[in-house]
């Protein structure tokens, strides 16, 4: 972690981004339905997806799971397990705290979820 990333998260929010991260997965864990597919590789996919998710509030935490097609595991396009799409290898993923910092999703995650932003 960068000393500018340590210095800028508070306890208190490190214990708000862990109750939040265990509202996320129960929601999922639950069955809630995302739209995992198509991915958003394309700028025109990415844009599209981006533009529903400035619709919703910024505490809609369950439609951004749905629209960014969040998974419990890795997403991965085919067999090999090195094209596994997780968290913990893209670059909107912050390592120390477990965090998505894509503007439009800003949201405490797992390092072996996944969604259609994923971008290595
Ligand atoms: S953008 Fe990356 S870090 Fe954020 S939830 Fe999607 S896969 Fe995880």
């Amino acid at each position: 972690m960068s000393e500018t990333e340590a210095n800028s998260v508070s306890p208190e929010q490190i214990v708000a981004a862990d109750s939040l991260r265990a509202v996320l997965e129960g929601n999922l864990e639950n069955g809630l339905k995302t739209e995992i597919e198509p991915r958003a590789y394309s700028s025109e996919e990415v844009n599209e997806i981006v533009a529903r998710l400035q619709t919703l509030e910024e505490a809609d935490h369950s439609k951004k799971l749905v629209i960014a097609g969040f998974t419990l595991e890795a997403y991965n396009p085919g067999d090999d397990e090195d094209d596994d799409q997780a968290c913990e290898t893209c670059m909107y993923y912050l390592v120390h705290r477990k965090f998505c910092e894509l503007p439009e999703l800003m949201l405490p995650v797992e390092e072996n979820w996944s969604c259609r932003f994923w971008r290595i």
